[in-house]
């Protein structure tokens, strides 16, 4: 993929706005504009706002309540543009998205290239883009957590695996804005399935201190997604066997192994 930078004139601030009982609504500000992600609740939105900033645009992920339940207050409110899911109900969605389209956003001049990945929803996509020259973010909803992934409502383990691939093909680098605050949970199931993993040792570490401090454990960076978090080390010879041994019978491929973490990660408490 190739991700068009934005014009150079400011950078971009990228902020999780706490919502809900564990939501993030993902903002990025740059010149007095701003658009927001997956507005669950318009209030803390507003509060933003009134720092004098000027929605440009809503971008939604998916059609879960947690995630739509602000838009048309906050669509209401400021005339921003609503773009969402092509094969998804969206509440007064103005752009259908799928894979292939490319969303150039005023004001911002930020650009994103829209992945479909489907799994947690049926139309459930991503926004992948430059926040600036060096920076590439994407905002994957409830598809990749720090640690975790979602839970299949509306898709198979198959479509999951592959949607999970498309995400972390992208550079290291990248940052991971998912939309929940679920990392400490996850790293604790992680740990039964690689308790030898160094990387996930410290990042368990590192986890404990920030929440001590009630701060965000996100963005994360998609590198130590791939070091740490079990649904994208399928391959690795430790998750397969952990995922066998947990399932009572031999996993012989990725997508089977996903499906088994998948159904282990369900029933752990
Ligand atoms: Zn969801």
């Amino acid at each position: 993929m190739n991700f068009i930078a934005p014009t150079p004139d400011a950078p971009a601030a990228l902020t999780p706005i706490p919502a809900l009982s564990d939501n993030y609504i993902w903002m990025v500000q740059k010149n007095g504009h701003a658009i927001v992600v997956d507005p669950g609740d318009a209030d803390p939105v507003l509060d933003r706002l009134a720092q004098g900033l000027i929605l440009e645009a809503i971008l939604i992920t998916h059609h879960h309540h947690d995630h739509v339940g602000g838009v048309q207050a906050l669509h209401q409110r400021t005339g921003a543009r609503v773009y969402g899911p092509r094969h998804e109900n969206i509440p007064v969605r103005d752009v259908p998205l799928e894979e292939g389209d490319i969303v150039d956003l005023p004001g911002t001049g930020l650009q994103f290239q829209i992945l479909d990945i489907p799994g947690h929803t049926a139309g459930h996509i991503a926004y992948a883009g430059r926040l600036d020259a060096g920076q590439i973010a994407v905002f994957c909803g409830d598809t990749l957590f720090a640690a975790g992934c979602g839970r299949l409502f509306e898709g198979t383990p198959a479509q999951m695996y592959d949607s999970l691939g498309k995400i972390g093909s992208l550079p290291p680098d990248t940052l991971v804005c998912c939309a929940h605050e679920y990392t400490a949970a996850n790293i604790r199931w992680a740990l039964q399935v690689e308790p030898t993993n160094a990387a996930l040792q410290a990042r368990a570490q590192d986890t404990a201190r920030l929440r001590a401090q009630g701060l965000p454990t996100v963005p994360s960076r998609l590198g130590l997604e791939l070091q740490t978090n079990p649904f994208l080390r399928t391959g690795h010879p430790d998750v397969r066997a952990a995922a066998s041994q947990h399932a009572a019978t031999p996993l012989n491929t990725p997508q089977a192994v996903f499906a088994g973490l998948r159904e282990w990660k369900n029933n752990f408490k």
